[in-house]
């Protein structure tokens, strides 16, 4: 799983530190947060989204180096991944 933007409290000694409070988003931090993984609705709709983007780029990634191990197949070399 990929999450790239978790918001958070911050470093406590930092100036401009806000607290998060216990159940509020842990992605925006502005709304209480029912869903069992700390985000709130608006943001587990946009995280899911976000997840469904990083799949499609992964699936695409790993259909290129397959298509790169055909490739070398066809070139009487060995496979891409040792
Ligand atoms: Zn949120």
């Amino acid at each position: 799983m990929i999450i790239t933007h978790v918001a958070c409290g911050g470093n406590i000694r930092r100036p401009g530190y806000v607290p998060v409070k216990v159940n509020m988003c842990v992605r925006c931090g502005e709304t209480d947060a029912p869903d069992p993984l700390g985000y709130c609705a608006t943001c587990a709709v946009q995280v899911r989204v976000e997840l469904s983007d990083g799949f499609k780029r992964l699936r695409s990634y790993l259909a290129a180096w397959a298509a790169f191990d055909a490739w070398l197949h066809g070139h009487d070399e060995g496979p891409a991944l040792a």
